[in-house]
């Protein structure tokens, strides 16, 4: 199976970016993107259940782009206690600020809230770009929302009972009759700092 730690090449997302209103008239581009195999992350193999569907709405404000990103997606994960794999929708987004102003001046203004921008209450990425008559690559971005929500752990129920530590049954579907030795060493070390 693929095994992805990078967006796959066949991703084909970019956005013209002379097609968005200067009038401030929202502009959309939905996509839906191949993904086949597994995406590695967080030291975690997740296994896509489908393609990548995301969104790019957009507004001009002055010279600046504002970007929402949204990004939706299906993976199984094993459950980190019992190893079952665990059905897992993703959905994240993202505000960017493409700007052709120096990056930390547009952030000052920003953040200053002397300066209008529709829709941006919250934390914004500020992109300083070349240009607005060029094309902008979408993949860094959907990639960078996918990654940022996929979750480190997942559990199959939040009540996982887990593995037996001992015999290594899967103690939500039987229970066995190990005892575990309660002189686990890490808490004889707490037990030291007393
Ligand atoms: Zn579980
Ligand atoms: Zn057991």
């Amino acid at each position: 199976m693929k095994a992805h730690v990078i967006p796959p090449p066949e991703w084909d997302c970019k956005i013209q970016l002379s097609f968005i209103h200067k009038s401030g008239e929202p502009y959309r581009e939905t996509f839906e993107l191949p993904m086949e195999g597994l995406v590695e992350h967080w030291g975690q193999s997740y296994t896509s259940l489908g393609p990548i569907r995301a969104s790019f709405d957009s507004n001009y404000a002055g010279d600046r782009i504002l970007a929402h990103i949204t990004v939706a997606g299906n993976f199984s994960l094993p459950c980190s206690r019992c190893l079952e794999e665990t059905g897992l929708a993703i959905v994240g987004d993202m505000r960017y600020l493409f700007t052709l102003r120096s990056p930390r001046e547009d952030e000052r203004k920003f953040r200053s809230h002397d300066d209008e921008i529709p829709e941006a209450d919250g934390d914004v990425d500020v992109i300083p770009l070349d240009g607005f008559n060029a094309e902008l690559d979408l993949v860094p971005y959907i990639w960078e929302v996918l990654i940022l929500n996929l979750p480190e752990r997942v559990l199959c129920v939040s009540d996982c009972l887990g593995l037996c530590p001992i015999c290594g049954c899967n103690k939500n579907e039987r229970n066995c009759d190990c005892i575990l030795d309660v002189a686990d060493p890490r808490f004889e070390v707490l037990r030291n700092l007393k």
